[in-house]
């Protein structure tokens, strides 16, 4: 394939944009390097680069895009919004509308707000905690990301169950120290954790399924157990359902386990490829919430009319029959489909899945915590990845990403990216004989 003009406009862009990119995550950083490719343009689960090479799209903008590239009723939704005005920096009709149309799909959000990215939606939620209780921790699971604001920016210190250091530079120790992080399905150490600093402890921030390092379910009972913990402790309960809203039944991952928590951000999806996020919960929670309460949290651009207007197309089109029945379908045969290549080729595999959506690790058994994500073979995935864009199949540039299915994607994509994958699968085991 050739990715000359990509390579021309990241040479360029290096020289204005820091990095070249405005998200790190789209550098190549996580599969040894290479020139990011750009995109041109998509329709439905294809995309076209710069250079004319076509893929089936798996990235799916990290999860955003779910109905595909240019859906016809989003894209309506938009173009409407557009003509008629983007902002106006008043309530318009549209956000009660949307609002109304989360709340039934989600009965654990009495009351909700928009913010404009998922980080802003769970950032509010852990201040909302705070002002809730009158207590500054937060309990996190490792590995999970909650966007890039201070206090979810820290990694565990040195033992399981420690107070956190800053996992970026320009984070203060002192903001880190009140952010406990313990291991995903370690129902164990929560306690304990707890058990030590409970009566300090505002909130546990969960993502229900991890998404970010690659899809990882809970235990059964996990997420029972940790809301009884942390509720007998005082501690709110909150879901960081960025991610999981809408990904993988119409509603939330909190409906799917049958656990409410107190609070839910979510972001992505909601929005239908438009920026957004919003969080929501309990009333007597959320009156915490300026103007009603001392809480405060504002946006110039929230809830502005063309995302409200796209986010509610985009849960139009979910609400159409079989939609994750499908998502299910073609992921089970996605996934088979890679297991069986993988395993024709003697390479060693594990595939996490929940619907539409699944994640490949390399040199794995399983994956049930961030730990066993990190120990699989990131060169392995590296350079199945760039055997894959090389097929034309765009997979995340990260070995803890996951692979999102569209509604567009048809079993001819399934067929042509098993395909795909046993070539790439052939290759790796070749580069072993040499
Ligand atoms: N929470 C989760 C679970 C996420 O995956 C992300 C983004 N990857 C965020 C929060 C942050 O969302 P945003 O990028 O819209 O700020």
């Amino acid at each position: 394939m050739n990715f000359s003009t990509s390579k021309a406009l990241h040479d360029e862009a290096l020289n204005h944009i820091v990095g070249g990119v405005n998200s790190p995550s789209r550098a190549y950083k996580g599969v040894g390097g290479g020139t990011p490719v750009y995109m041109d343009h998509g329709k439905g689960a294809y995309f076209w680069d710069v250079d004319g090479n076509q893929y089936i799209d798996y990235l799916g903008a990290y999860g955003p895009i779910i109905t595909g590239h240019g859906h016809p009723h989003i894209a309506e939704a938009i173009s409407n919004a557009a003509k008629t005005g983007v902002l106006y920096g008043t309530p318009t009709k549209l956000e009660n509308q949307f609002a109304k149309m989360l709340k039934s799909a989600i009965p654990s959000l009495e009351k909700v707000r928009f913010t404009n990215s998922g980080t802003e939606a769970v950032m509010t939620t852990v201040r909302v905690a705070r002002a809730y209780t009158g207590r500054n921790k937060i309990i996190k699971f490792s590995g999970s990301y909650h966007g890039h604001f201070d206090s979810v920016l820290v990694e565990a210190g040195s033992g399981p169950a420690t107070l956190g250091t800053p996992d970026s530079a320009g984070i203060p120790q002192s903001v880190a120290e009140d952010v406990i992080t313990v291991p995903f399905n370690d129902t164990d150490t929560f306690q304990k954790a707890m058990e030590r600093w409970g009566d300090e402890m505002a909130a546990v921030l969960v993502e229900p399924i991890v998404g970010n390092f690659g899809i990882v379910k809970p235990h059964d009972g996990f997420l029972k157990r940790v809301n009884d913990i942390a509720h007998d402790a005082g501690s709110l309960v909150i879901y960081d359902e960025v991610i999981t809203a809408f990904r993988f039944t119409y509603g939330s991952a909190q409906q799917i386990y049958g656990v409410t928590p107190d609070m839910t951000a979510m972001g992505k999806i909601i929005g239908g490829g438009l920026p957004i996020g919003a969080y929501g919960g309990r009333q007597d929670i959320m009156e915490q919430v300026a103007p009603l309460g001392p809480a405060y949290q504002s946006g110039t651009m929230a809830g502005n009319p063309a995302s409200m207007a796209s986010g509610i197309a985009c849960l139009e089109v979910l609400q159409e029959p079989r939609v994750y029945e499908e998502l299910d379908r073609l992921g089970e045969r996605l996934e088979n489909g890679i297991l069986e290549k993988a395993s024709e080729a003697g390479i060693p595999i594990s595939v996490n899945r929940m619907c539409g959506a699944l994640t490949v690790y390399f040199g794995t058994d399983s994956v049930e915590n961030y730990d066993e994500a990190d120990a699989s073979d990131g060169d392995a995935f590296a350079r199945f990845f760039h055997l894959m864009l090389e097929e034309g199949i765009n997979l995340a540039p990260s070995k803890f990403e996951a692979w999102f299915l569209t509604t567009e994607h048809t079993d001819e994509d399934i067929n042509a990216t098993i395909e795909a994958a046993g070539k790439a699968f052939a290759a790796m085991t070749e580069d072993q004989k040499r």
